[in-house]
């Protein structure tokens, strides 16, 4: 397989950007990434012309694969063409925003922002804001965007930051404790009760390998919450729009979070965030209330029209049946090979979510800890590369988790599980 284009546009990049890229995970792929030249259904095909079935899918965002319905087309097209923002409200904005608080019934406002970062920024500030308290507890291993708040490691009793340029002072406030551990969560409500704000939590974690809770675990956290009145944020970037289709992994869980933050699949594909729940809280954000928080893209038309038309052709076609279907037929497939060749690893996931995580010891991860110690540089060093010269493009890192679309067919998932077999 040829990678000349590919390595030339690497060495270019690295002259004029931070380790060849706009965003740490692509530069995961050792010696050098491959560029995209073009996305064509479930496929990408990269500045060498080499074509992969595309299971990273923009890394969560593109529900739909990379051709749109021609009804998302055609709204992303005449929505650019009238002119690409104002700097003043549109109607897009209110049909979107009436689509999600018609679908998630925990979200009875929502204010939209430009990425997902930015959502979970702005959720923290407003829980902060809403309660008065300044504690935050993450799960170890949970991933809520490039932010101050959550670039935290350690536990909660010596939080630290996990990026320079973090201060201590600001780590502080964020409390991690391992995820599906009711007695650490416990402990730390008991130390620190008054000051927790909120618990932000994916409720499945999707950024360090897939690692699903443990029956009540949800409950428990929302009786928890509400007995020491801190608000329950669940992070639905990920599984938002994605599983338990337009009601999201809350409806499938049955939970009723406080606040609700989305981002990747709500936009369509274009650059995006949101955050939503109860009015009561949301009141509190600028202008209505006193938490500033304000975007001169907020709200983007193009990403609005891509989102609306992107979710209408969701509820209007079978797409959550076809990408679950051929999810389960992955996991199932993984599954027998996995048994026969790896039978120490895992296959994790539900929904359009999939992956096989390399573990020493044959059980499913309950947490971020389960997931590092499994083998993570044979993920990434050998499996991944022998992936990819059978033409499956895979997410770069044992963590990061990959995704179904609407696009790909089940010769991509017969040819793909082939690849497994050969791999493992
Ligand atoms: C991707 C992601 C984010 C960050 O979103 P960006 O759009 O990359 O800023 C936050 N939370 C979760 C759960 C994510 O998966």
């Amino acid at each position: 397989m040829n990678h000349d284009q590919s390595r030339a546009l690497y060495d270019r990049a690295l002259s004029v950007m931070p380790g060849g890229v706009n965003s740490a995970v692509r530069a995961a792929i050792e010696p050098y990434p491959f560029f995209v030249r073009k996305g064509d259904g479930g496929h990408v095909i990269d500045a060498d012309d080499n074509r992969y079935v595309d299971w990273v899918m923009g890394l969560g965002p593109l529900l739909l694969g990379h051709d749109m319905p021609e009804q998302v087309r055609a709204a992303i097209q005449r929505t650019a063409s009238e002119g690409p923002m104002y700097g003043a409200p549109t109607e897009l904005e209110v049909d979107l925003a009436e689509f999600v608080t018609r679908h998630v019934p925990s979200v009875e406002k929502i204010r939209f922002v430009n990425s997902g970062t930015e959502a979970t920024v702005s959720a923290v500030r407003l829980a902060r804001g809403h309660t008065g308290r300044n504690k935050i507890v993450v799960m170890q291993g949970g991933y809520h965007g490039a932010q101050e708040s959550t670039l935290v490691e350690g536990d909660a009793e010596n939080p630290r930051p996990s990026s320079a340029g973090v201060p201590q002072s600001f780590a502080k406030h964020t409390l991690p404790v391992p995820f599906n551990d009711r007695e650490a969560m416990t402990d730390v409500f008991d130390e620190h009760g008054d000051d927790i704000a909120a618990v932000l939590t994916e409720p499945i974690l999707g950024n360090y390998g897939i690692v699903h809770p443990e029956d009540g675990y949800h409950e428990f956290l929302r009786d928890l919450t509400d007995e020491h009145g801190a608000l329950l944020i669940f992070d639905e970037v990920i599984t938002g729009f994605r599983v338990g289709g337009l009601g999201c992994a809350q409806g499938r869980f049955g939970i009723t979070p406080d606040l609700t933050t989305f981002g990747k699949v709500v936009g369509g594909g274009f650059p995006v965030g949101a955050l939503g729940g109860r009015d009561e809280i949301m009141a509190d954000l600028a202008p209505a209330g006193e938490v500033f928080q304000a975007g001169t893209f907020s709200g983007h038309p193009v990403t609005m029209a891509a989102g609306l038309e992107t979710l209408r052709y969701a509820a209007e076609n079978d797409v959550y049946e076809h990408v679950d279907r051929l999810g389960d037929q992955l996991r199932s497939g993984l599954e027998e090979i996995v048994a026969d060749q790896a039978p120490e690893y895992t296959v994790a996931g539900t929904a359009s979510m999939f992956k096989v995580i390399f573990t020493r010891d044959g059980q499913p991860p309950r947490n971020a800890g389960d997931v590092k110690r499994a083998e993570t540089d044979r993920w990434r060093r050998i499996f991944w590369e022998s992936m990819l010269e059978q033409e499956i493009f895979l997410s770069q890192n044992q963590f990061e988790c990959q995704f179904v679309s609407a696009a790909h067919t089940e010769a991509d998932v017969e040819r793909t599980l082939e690849a497994y077999a050969e791999a493992l």
